[in-house]
C-alpha cells in the first residue's frame, strides 16, 4: 500500500497542472498513468490555447461573451467568467516556464484566429501546440518532486464513509493490484472519444475516468453534448487543425462553391463547430457533397505559411490521405472530437463525491456548455486543474487518511479474476467496442432523432450483456493489453449509456445536440442542464438551472 496527500489520476494536461499546483502547495503528490505521461492525448492538441490579454485591446468579458454564446447558452456563466479572467495570467505563466509559442511581426505573442469568437485571441506552436505545453509541464512537475506512477492503471475509487480515500491500481508492467491511500483523488483522466468509432481521439481516450467516478457515486453532466468537428479525415477519423481555417482555409462543396456563406455569412468558415459541422452535412446529405465529404483548401495560403504554422497537417494529409495541401485540396467530414459533458464539478473541482475532484475533459466544470469553442479545452484543463491542484492541497492540510488497508482491493481482484475466467463463447472486447463505437457514430452524430437514440441505447445495453461474457484469452501478468482493453470497455459501455439516456432525455435542439424530430432551442423549458448518477436501481436522470449571470440567452447567428 502507498500514502500520498493528494493522488491525480493522469498525466495529461489537467493532471499536470493539477500536480504542479499542488506540489508547490506543499502537498505529497502522486500521479498515476496508464500511457508514458507525454503520451497523453493533450500531446495531439493542435491548434492553440484561448486568452483575452488587456495589452492586446482584448477583454475577458469578450471572451466570456463568445464562449456563452458558442455554448448555445448552456455554459455556466459564473464558471466561464473565471476561465476568461484567469486565462491570460495561465498562459503568460506557461511562457514563463518555457513554451516558445509563436511570435508576431514585431516578436510579441503571435495569436490567430479561431472558430465562433470575433477577434484573434489563440495562442500557439505551430500546430503542435499540446506537445509544447506537455512537455514543458513535464518537466516543471519532475522538478518539484511529484512521485509518477507511470504505466499504472487506475481500477476503481476507494469510498469510506462516503468519502472518496484512495484508488485501486494496477502496475501493468507486473499485473500486481495495489491501493493507494490519498486525502484527495483528483480525477484527470481525459475524454472518451473512442465510444464512437471513428474519433480524432488517441485510442487511449475511452472515458476510464468518467465510468469510475461514475461507479463510485459521482454525477455526470451534459453527456449528450458530443462534439463533432468540422475537419476530420474520412475513415481514420484523424484531426485536421481549426488552426487551418483559423489562417484562412476555405470550405469547398462539389460546385467549388465556399458554402458556408449560406449558413453563417459573417464568420464563414470560422462559425462555431457545431454551426460548421451541421452545414457540411446538410451540404452532404443534399448531394453536394463528394463521397460523404466536402473539401478543405489551403492553397492560397502559400507554402511559406503552411510549411511555418500548419507543417503537421501538411504530413498527416500526406501519410493518412496521400493528399499534398500545397497542390490540392484535401476531402473531410464531421468527426467526434470532444465530450463536452463529464464529472460534474464545481469551479474548484470539487465533485459531488466528497475528497473526488476532477479537472479537464473528464470533468465537466460547466465552461463548454453545448459546445465547446476551439482553443478553450486546453484553457479549460489548465485553469481548473490548478485550481483542483491547490484547493485539494489546502484541503488535505488538516486531514488524516482513513484507516483503509489492502482488503479494500479484493473487489477488484475478484472483478479480474472472474474476467480471466470465461471460457471461449464469450466475444473478445474489439467486436464489441466496434460494434458499439459505429453505432454511436450513426444515431448520436450531428444529426439526431428519437428513434435513432432509442436503438442506439437498446444496442448499448445489447451490448453491456455481452461484455458480461467477453472473453480474455491472454490471461498473463506481465502487460496483459487485452485485460486493460477489456477493462476500458467496460467504462466505455456505462459512458454510451449515459449520453444516449441523456440525449433522449433533451426534448429540443441547443449545440451540439441537434434533432432532427425537435429542431428548435427550447429556453422556457430546456435551459438545463441534464444528470445521470448511478443507483442500484440503473442510472438516475436529473435536472439543474443553468448559471445565468450577465449574459441573457439570444438567437443565435454567424
Ligand atoms: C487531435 C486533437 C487535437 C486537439 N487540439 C486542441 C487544441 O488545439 N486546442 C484545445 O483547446 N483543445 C484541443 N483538443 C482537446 C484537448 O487536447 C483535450 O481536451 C485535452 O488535452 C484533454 O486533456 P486532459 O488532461 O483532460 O486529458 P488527456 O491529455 O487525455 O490525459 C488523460 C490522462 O489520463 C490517464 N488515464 C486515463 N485513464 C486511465 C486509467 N484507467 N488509469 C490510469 N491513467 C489513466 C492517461 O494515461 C493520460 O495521462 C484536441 C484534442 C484532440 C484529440
Amino acid at each position: 500500500m502507498f500514502d500520498h496527500d493528494v493522488l491525480i489520476i493522469g498525466a495529461g494536461l489537467a493532471g499536470m497542472r493539477a500536480a504542479l499546483a499542488a506540489g508547490e502547495n506543499g502537498a505529497d503528490v502522486a500521479v498515476v498513468t496508464k500511457v508514458h505521461p507525454v503520451r497523453s492525448h493533450s500531446n495531439a492538441a493542435q491548434g492553440g490555447i484561448n486568452a483575452a490579454l488587456t495589452d492586446r485591446g482584448d477583454d475577458w468579458k469578450e471572451h466570456a461573451y463568445d464562449t456563452i454564446k458558442g455554448s448555445d447558452y448552456l455554459g455556466d456563466q459564473d464558471a466561464v467568467s473565471i476561465m476568461c479572467m484567469e486565462a491570460g495570467q495561465e498562459v503568460i505563466n506557461m511562457e514563463h516556464m518555457g513554451v516558445i509559442f509563436n511570435r508576431d511581426e514585431e516578436g510579441r505573442l503571435g495569436t490567430r484566429a479561431f472558430g465562433g469568437q470575433r477577434r484573434e485571441r489563440t495562442f500557439f506552436v505551430s500546430d503542435f501546440t499540446g506537445q509544447a505545453l506537455l512537455h514543458v509541464l513535464y518537466e516543471q512537475v519532475l522538478k518539484v518532486g511529484v512521485r509518477i506512477y507511470e504505466e499504472w492503471f487506475l481500477l476503481s475509487l476507494i469510498v469510506e464513509e462516503g468519502e472518496c480515500c484512495g484508488a485501486v491500481v494496477m502496475e501493468i508492467r507486473s499485473g500486481e493490484i495495489r491501493v493507494i491511500r490519498a486525502k484527495a483523488v483528483i480525477m484527470a483522466s481525459g475524454g472518451l472519444g473512442r465510444v464512437f468509432e471513428p474519433s480524432t481521439n488517441a485510442l487511449i481516450c475511452t472515458g476510464d475516468g468518467m465510468g469510475i467516478a461514475y461507479r463510485a457515486g459521482a454525477s455526470l453532466m451534459d453527456m449528450e453534448m458530443v462534439q463533432y468537428h468540422p475537419t476530420t479525415l474520412k475513415g481514420s477519423g484523424v484531426l485536421i487543425t481549426e488552426g487551418a481555417r483559423g489562417e484562412g482555409a476555405y470550405l469547398l462543396n462539389a460546385n467549388g462553391e465556399r458554402f458556408m456563406e449560406r449558413y453563417a455569412p459573417n464568420m464563414m468558415e470560422l462559425a462555431s463547430r457545431d454551426v460548421v459541422s451541421r452545414s457540411e452535412q446538410t451540404e452532404i446529405n443534399e448531394g453536394r457533397g463528394i463521397n460523404g465529404c466536402v473539401m478543405l483548401d489551403v492553397r492560397h495560403l502559400g507554402e511559406r505559411l503552411i510549411r511555418e504554422r500548419l507543417s503537421q497537417i501538411l504530413e498527416i494529409a500526406r501519410d493518412f490521405a496521400n493528399v499534398d495541401l500545397l497542390t490540392e485540396p484535401i476531402p473531410i467530414q464531421p468527426g467526434m472530437h470532444y465530450q463536452m459533458g463529464g464529472i460534474k464539478t464545481d469551479v474548484n473541482g470539487q465533485t459531488q463525491l466528497p475528497g473526488l475532484y476532477a479537472a479537464g475533459e473528464c470533468a465537466n466544470v460547466s465552461v463548454h456548455g453545448g459546445n465547446r469553442l476551439g482553443a478553450n479545452s486546453l484553457l479549460d484543463t489548465l485553469v481548473f486543474g490548478r485550481r483542483s491542484g491547490e484547493h485539494a492541497a489546502e484541503m488535505t492540510r488538516t486531514k488524516s487518511h482513513k484507516a483503509i488497508t489492502d482488503k479494500a482491493a479484493e473487489g477488484d481482484r475478484s472483478y479480474i479474476q472472474d474476467l480471466l475466467d470465461h471460457d471461449e463463447s464469450g466475444d473478445m472486447f474489439g467486436r464489441i467496442r466496434m460494434e458499439m463505437g459505429q453505432v454511436m457514430n450513426r444515431y448520436l452524430a450531428v444529426y439526431r432523432d428519437q428513434e435513432g437514440m432509442e436503438f442506439a441505447l437498446s444496442k448499448v445495453r445489447e451490448l453491456r450483456e455481452r461484455f458480461r461474457l467477453v472473453h480474455v484469452p491472454d490471461k498473463g501478468k506481465t502487460f496483459n493489453t487485452n485485460l486493460m482493453f477489456t477493462l476500458e470497455l467496460g467504462m466505455m459501455v456505462d459512458c454510451a449509456e449515459t449520453i444516449a439516456l441523456s440525449a433522449i432525455e433533451r426534448k429540443e435542439s441547443r449545440g451540439a445536440h441537434t434533432r432532427t424530430d425537435m429542431p428548435d432551442r427550447d429556453d422556457e423549458n430546456w435551459l438545463k442542464h441534464i444528470l445521470v448518477k448511478s443507483t442500484v436501481d440503473g442510472p438516475q436522470v436529473d435536472h439543474l438551472p443553468v448559471v445565468i449571470t450577465d449574459w441573457e440567452p439570444q438567437v443565435r447567428t454567424y
